[in-house]
């Protein structure tokens, strides 16, 4: 993905209050491969059940970024596996949460989310990147980065969708 810049990055949340956004901790973005990312994710350390994502979206007027928060009630519990919704990996239980994103604008402002199984760690780039090595063929990364990217774009297109 393109590099965001902290400016960028607070801008571009379609669900968040001022008061959110205050408390946003960002990451280490100057640590951040961005070649290898297709969107930007990251926990917050001191509020342990948010959680946030942003990706450059094509609109009509061009490309801009598009950041949303989202909330977990914390990791699956038990044994078995589970699935994310974005990158599509299969991972134990623990490492896959329910998340939720409250909708933006007034559906959002009366309790309207939006609920997603999505990697633990929201770190779904760095979980494709791991396949073992029979399996890093450029192509197949290439196709599970596109998936990657189509999923999270329809993600944060249906939490903007007021209707
Ligand atoms: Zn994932």
């Amino acid at each position: 993905m393109k590099p965001l810049t902290e400016d960028e990055i607070r801008a571009s949340f379609v669900n968040a209050t001022e008061e959110d956004l205050e408390r946003m901790p960002l990451p280490g973005l100057h640590e951040t491969v961005w070649e290898d990312r297709e969107y930007l994710g990251w926990r917050d350390p001191a509020n342990p059940l948010r959680g946030y994502i942003v990706h450059w979206s094509e609109g009509a007027d061009g490309e801009r970024p598009v950041g949303i928060l989202v909330r977990t009630v914390g990791p699956h519990r038990g044994r078995g596996s589970a699935m994310c919704s974005l990158c599509h990996t299969t991972q134990p239980l623990t490492q896959v949460s329910l998340f939720s994103a409250p909708k933006a604008g007034a559906a959002g402002r009366r309790g309207d989310t939006l609920g997603t199984y999505i990697c633990e760690d929201l770190a779904c780039s760095h979980i494709i990147r791991m396949a073992p090595p029979h399996l890093q063929a450029s192509a197949d990364l290439e196709r599970r980065a596109a998936g990657l990217l189509g999923r999270v774009q329809s993600f944060t297109s249906d939490v903007l969708k007021t209707a």
